[in-house]
């Protein structure tokens, strides 16, 4: 064990029993193991070791799930329960996540590699508002009442109405990011509605979603209306993907993936919420204030190690402040305490694998080879963990492999320039579109360039904020639909209009 890795005696006890426990998936309200028996690693990634297995679910779970959550959504238990009573669930899982918000921020942290108070505030304490949030909209989505004219009936009376249905089974996917955090986004939704879902977290990072399982067993959720298998994307992930009776396909992941995934979609004409990759720029103007500026720009990337698909990875400089503002950001980058994340002085913890951690050197091996400068970090740190060092490259230019494709970790690329409008076109110049965030106090040029910037969310003086209430989504390869907020309902429901004859 090398100082790097976690210290699993600091574990609470009820994280430790739950690691050390059997971990089964959640299916039609049962606890299961796969079909085929098979399992797959879960790792603490401070320390390369395996922690635990879980199930390896293949097509036949997959089936089992999807037959488990049709029959929940035609069940009267859910189909025919008030919006207020579907609220009062989700308000009760909410206070059982606050409950034993410790236990899960300690399980996120220890499988994630991520620090634990960012476990804690955007897996565990964001969750438990979210559920809370949307716990609200149940007995707030509604449909309209429509005054029609039918002229070739002109002796007839209408009563016209629409209402939103739930959609119905949804195929939830979601990555190793943020993994409790991004099933709540899902999960929230889903029960706000009237859905029911089969739930599969990424691979790399299944704890904290089967630990929830125990919970929605606790609030009393109805049977199979939540159902939750671990496994491959390419099998068990596939198999949802490609399961003729699921409605909805809600992913979050690489855009290389989420593209597949909308091909299916298309075919078989099912709804689609993809939150894909992003390269999302950080424009700082002439006139930014640099107090909050230069350490803006370095949360922008460094935040959750890079491991955010809207993570500030492009930061451009005005030519007049260049120096100063590298200069700033490289000097964060080089005093992170970078640790394991159980450690509470750690700052920086390790990247999600040695997979990502392969994956991001390449990156910055690339840069290298193409003649870029690293101002800060650029290695790896040796050892069983998957630590890269907080990276600042300069000397890039647009066109670079670093500059254009998403690397999901904490390296920053750093370029200097002279005109606004150019700086527009330039920071549009990739295939994503996520988020962008400009930095100055002229309102005017806020005005000016926010409407071209082609972004889902774009920000002025801050980076990476989101909120429960506005909605987040991408455009270009960034993804199809909107996560967060009344977008979320909209995505969970379907229009049906009804033209009565009075
Ligand atoms: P990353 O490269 O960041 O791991 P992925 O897009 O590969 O992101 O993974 C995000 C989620 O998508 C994970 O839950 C993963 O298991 C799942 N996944 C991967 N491949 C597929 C696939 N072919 N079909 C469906 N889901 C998949």
């Amino acid at each position: 064990m090398s100082n790097l890795s976690n210290d699993l005696s600091t574990l609470g006890q009820a994280a430790a029993n739950f690691i050390a426990s059997k971990h089964r998936m959640l299916i039609g309200g049962e606890r299961e193991f796969a079909d085929s028996g098979e399992t797959l690693p879960v790792y603490d990634p401070s320390s390369g070791e395996e922690i635990g297995r879980v199930p390896s679910a293949g097509a036949s779970d997959v089936d089992r799930a999807v037959i488990a959550a049709r029959a929940a959504f035609e069940r009267d238990d859910w189909a025919n329960l008030t919006p207020v009573k579907r609220e009062r669930l989700m308000l009760k899982l909410a206070d059982l996540l606050e409950i034993n918000a410790q236990e899960f921020s300690e399980l996120e942290s220890v499988n994630s590699g991520r620090g634990l108070v960012n476990a804690r505030l955007f897996d565990v304490d964001l969750s438990v508002d979210y559920l809370r949030y949307m716990a609200g909209w149940a007995t707030k989505i509604h449909g309209k009442t429509v005054g029609i004219s039918a002229p070739y009936m002109p002796d007839s009376n209408f009563f016209a109405y629409t209402t939103r249905e739930p959609i119905g089974v949804v195929a939830a996917i979601t990555p190793w990011n943020v993994p409790l955090g991004q099933a709540i986004w899902k999960l929230s939704p889903v029960l706000a509605t009237g859905c029911t879902v089969v739930l599969k977290p990424a691979e790399q990072t299944p704890l904290t979603a089967l630990r929830f399982a125990d919970l929605i067993e606790e609030a009393g959720i109805p049977k199979g209306v939540i159902n939750i298998i671990t496994g491959y994307g390419y099998s068990a992930g596939a198999a949802m993907v490609e399961h003729p009776d699921i409605d909805k396909i809600s992913f979050t992941g690489s855009t290389e993936i989420g593209k597949g995934i909308g091909v299916v979609a298309a075919q078989n004409f099912k709804k689609c919420t993809l939150e894909l990759g992003g390269k999302s720029p950080v424009i700082v103007l002439e006139d930014a204030d640099l107090q909050s500026a230069i350490p803006g720009a370095a949360w922008a990337i460094f935040g959750n190690h890079g491991q955010n698909c809207c993570a500030g990875s492009r930061l451009f400089v005005h030519h007049t402040i260049y120096e100063k503002v590298l200069e700033g950001v490289a000097d964060i980058a080089k005093n992170l305490k970078v640790g394991p994340g159980l450690d509470p002085e750690t700052e920086m913890g390790p990247l999600v694998s040695k997979k990502q951690q392969k994956r991001v050197m390449s990156y910055i091996n690339s840069a290298l080879a193409q003649g870029a400068t690293i101002v800060a970090g650029g290695e790896a740190i040796e050892g069983p963990g998957s630590y890269v060092q907080p990276t600042v490259i300069s000397d890039v230019d647009d066109s670079m492999t670093v500059c254009q494709e998403e690397i999901f970790g904490p390296v920053l690329v750093v370029m200097p320039f002279s005109d606004v409008d150019e700086v527009v076109k330039r920071a549009n110049a990739t295939k994503y579109g996520l988020g962008a965030s400009l930095w100055t106090k002229n309102i005017s040029q806020v005005h000016r360039l926010l409407p071209k910037l082609k972004a889902g969310i774009t920000w002025v003086n801050t980076h990476n904020v989101l909120d429960l209430a506005v909605p987040f989504g991408g455009v270009k390869d960034s993804g199809v639909g909107a996560e967060l907020s009344e977008e979320a309902i909209n995505h969970h429901t379907q229009i049906k209009s009804t033209i009565i004859q009075i």
